[in-house]
């Protein structure tokens, strides 16, 4: 008879759960801040849960020892919905991406795409620029919630299902958009790019754009990473903008979490390095 693995009981687990969740870079990029911190009893892992058996299974990571998970890709609004407290900004944003599982069964839940986002954007609020956001989703929902609360002087929304847009809209003060209008900054918080198209065109048209519209924007942010950079980074870059790669927002946002975790500070260049994002040397001493 194969015998299930035995964890060990003192482990602190942490994980992200998603569907899929191949693509996170997440567990190297946490070990490797275990690692920095000299945490040797804590471990990450990838979490694959459909939809269907979400509410079941994250309520049973606690009971199996689990201090708390990342939620990502499609989960992060019913992840809130489950909760059973939320902090203010999760609440108004309406998802959540970061869980922690209290002593007594309890699941709480936190917002740090919303504050990773603006981090990895590095503009000083007030933001004072217009900023157009692509998705309606859990993401879109952190990065519309960011932007008009750092002062953005308007923020759009456009989606491939346009009622989504607009109920997202009118919860949170943002205008929908039938097609992407002009804007100084555009973040893409749409699953487009995840999967690479043998044609990058192709992606660039799955939201509704072309790659001169692209290059018309000052900034982009694409929350999708990759090993290469995505369709949307690719034309950005070619028009001359200044891009932010979902790497970029990993490590922000990832960096927020573990801090809420463990209440060290994060090692980011560790996590930069094994995110595979470029590295700013954030944790040189003076920074
Ligand atoms: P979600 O809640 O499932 O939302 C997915 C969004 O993508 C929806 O707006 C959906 O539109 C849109 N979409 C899916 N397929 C599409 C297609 N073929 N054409 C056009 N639009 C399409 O997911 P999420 O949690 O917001 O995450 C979205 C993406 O951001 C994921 O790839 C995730 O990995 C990434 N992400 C990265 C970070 C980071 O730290 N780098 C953080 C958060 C999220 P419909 O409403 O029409 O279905």
């Amino acid at each position: 008879m194969v015998r299930p693995p035995r964890l060990d009981p003192l482990m602190r687990r942490l994980g992200v759960i998603g569907w899929p969740v191949a693509h996170s870079r997440s567990p190297a990029m946490f070990e490797a801040a275990f690692g920095a911190c000299g945490l040797k009893d804590w471990a990450y892992q990838r979490l694959p849960v459909p939809p269907e058996l979400l509410e079941q299974t994250t309520r049973a990571l606690g009971a199996a020892g689990f201090v708390g998970a990342n939620v990502t890709i499609p989960h992060k609004q019913a992840a809130l919905a489950l909760a059973d407290r939320a902090s203010e900004a999760a609440r108004a944003i309406g998802a959540a991406n970061t869980l922690t599982f209290a002593d007594v069964g309890a699941i709480e839940a936190q917002n740090t795409d919303a504050p990773g986002l603006l981090a990895a954007l590095g503009l000083e609020p007030p933001l004072e620029i217009s900023a157009l956001v692509l998705g309606a989703g859990g993401s879109a929902r952190a990065a519309v919630w960011a932007l008009l609360g750092a002062g953005a002087g308007s923020v759009s929304v456009w989606n491939r299902t346009p009622e989504r847009a607009s109920a997202l809209a009118r919860e949170l003060g943002a205008q929908a958009m039938a097609e992407p209008g002009e804007a100084d900054l555009l973040v893409n918080c749409t699953s487009v790019g995840l999967e690479r198209l043998a044609n990058p065109v192709a992606a660039l048209n799955q939201l509704a754009l072309t790659a001169d519209q692209v290059g018309r924007y000052r900034y982009v942010v694409d929350l999708v990473y990759n090993d290469e950079p995505t369709p949307l980074l690719e034309a950005a870059l070619e028009g001359g903008a200044h891009t932010v790669s979902g790497l970029d927002v990993l490590v922000a946002q990832g960096a927020l979490s573990f801090e809420a975790w463990t209440g060290l500070p994060a090692p980011r260049d560790a996590m930069r390095r094994a995110a595979g994002a470029p590295v700013l040397d954030t944790d040189a001493p003076g920074r």
